[in-house]
């Protein structure tokens, strides 16, 4: 009997995976064995870390998207509809639309959604460039502001080692926003904070969750007279006095808070109730080494939706991903998953707009963080311009 395969979610955990199991599965779904499915609830695909350079005035919407189905090899049957019920234990997708899907395999993508609203006054009073709107609305603010101080923070989930979207990313703001205020030249006139909560994770009162970046930024800031400031964990705000709260008892005041905002995962895995992260968080438990809904063999998680201690980044998704197909595969063909994932995040950070960084880590070692470079810039570039539509595509 054919066999189905569904993917949720077309971000690009969810589109090379899609992409990926076809290639995997050729001889099977050319034969008519076997049938991947992707569904997701919008007919675009966003390159999100492109919103980062909205915030300084970079991309038009048509530059960073594409249609959904372009992306996906011929042999995927697309669906645009949302998942309101994922029902694991009858292996069983209710849909928005009214129908339901049966899958003999389930990969699940679905991301995080950023939540200014889970602190008091955040929604109000902040700014962050995790989404395109917000992302827009923030480059009106620092394209004027002529004078005065923005204070940078970082919220992380609630949840014991699982980190925040994109672990490098209010650092890489941090510098491109010293770079943008000096290119506007006001920058003496703006005084700039980066702020790192105290984390439950790995190092208490640091400026980065892994030791050896976090040992580099202190020099960093100073040679560009950025301030920094550690253990300031927001708590709320005061969107009248512009006035931010943290946890450890500091006030901070400022003219623009760029935050990033607290996640969690989507209503429809939210609402599973299969997640046993605090604070209703929705993260899945998965396995760390196979990548399997705990308790459920036929169940995947990758991407953002995960409750692993490793970065939500697309270059977690790119080493999970072969994982899941090899897994799939193998159960499929002999009833075996012995495909592990071991942890490995890889990444280029943008550190100013003609510097970069190439980054890779996994659960044993951290990543060594060498010196930002005009080539690792290149390498951003290229990547944010055309090679991430080779790898959703599963090209690269
Ligand atoms: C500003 C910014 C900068 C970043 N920088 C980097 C970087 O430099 N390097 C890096 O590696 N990563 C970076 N990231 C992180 C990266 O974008 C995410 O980790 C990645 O997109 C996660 O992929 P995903 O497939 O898990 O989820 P997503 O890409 O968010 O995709 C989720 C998909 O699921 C769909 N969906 C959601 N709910 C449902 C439902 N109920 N039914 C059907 N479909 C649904 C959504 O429409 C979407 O298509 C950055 C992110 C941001 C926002």
């Amino acid at each position: 009997m054919i066999k189905t395969i569904i993917v949720v979610g077309g971000g690009i955990g969810g589109t090379m995976t899609a992409n990926n199991l076809v290639s995997k599965l050729y001889p099977e779904v050319s034969r008519g064995e076997v049938r991947v499915m992707l569904i997701s609830n919008s007919p675009w695909h966003y390159y999100k870390p492109a919103f980062m350079y909205v915030a300084f005035g970079a991309y038009a919407k048509n530059d960073l998207r594409r249609q959904q189905a372009s992306l996906l090899r011929p042999e995927i049957d697309f669906v645009l509809d949302q998942v309101d019920g994922f029902e694991f234990k009858n292996s069983c997708l209710k849909m928005r639309s009214g129908v339901s899907y049966d899958y003999d395999y389930l990969v699940v993508s679905t991301g995080c959604i950023p939540s200014p609203e889970r602190i008091e006054g955040l929604q109000e009073a902040g700014d962050h460039f995790y989404q395109h709107d917000p992302a827009r609305k923030l480059y009106e603010k620092i394209s004027t502001i002529e004078k005065g101080r923005i204070f940078i923070g970082v919220t992380f989930p609630t949840t014991p080692n699982v980190p925040h979207q994109c672990g490098m990313a209010p650092l890489e703001t941090t510098l491109l926003l010293d770079e943008f205020l000096r290119k506007r030249g006001v920058r003496e006139q703006i005084e700039l904070v980066y702020s790192y909560p105290s984390v439950a994770q790995l190092h208490q009162n640091a400026l980065f969750l892994q030791k050896n970046t976090a040992e580099m930024l202190p020099s960093m800031f100073d040679a560009r007279d950025i301030r920094y400031k550690r253990s300031f964990t927001l708590a709320s705000v005061d969107p009248e006095r512009k006035i931010a709260f943290s946890a450890e008892g500091e006030e901070e005041n400022f003219d623009i808070l760029i935050q990033t905002p607290p996640i969690r995962a989507v209503d429809a895995v939210l609402n599973s109730g299969v997640s046993q992260a605090p604070n209703n968080e929705g993260w899945l438990p998965t396995d760390r080494y196979s990548l399997q809904l705990e308790g459920f063999e036929n169940v995947f998680v990758m991407g953002d939706t995960v409750d692993l201690p490793i970065g939500k980044a697309g270059g977690s998704c790119h080493s999970q991903s072969p994982v899941i197909c090899d897994n799939i595969a193998g159960l499929l063909r002999w009833g075996k998953a012995e495909a592990r994932y071991e942890g490995l995040v890889q990444a280029v950070a943008q550190m100013g707009m003609d510097a970069g960084i190439p980054l890779w880590y996994n659960y044993e070692q951290e990543a060594m963080p060498s010196p930002a470079t005009k080539i690792g810039s290149l390498m951003c570039k290229g990547f944010n311009r055309g090679l991430y539509w080779s790898v959703a595509r599963g090209l690269a």
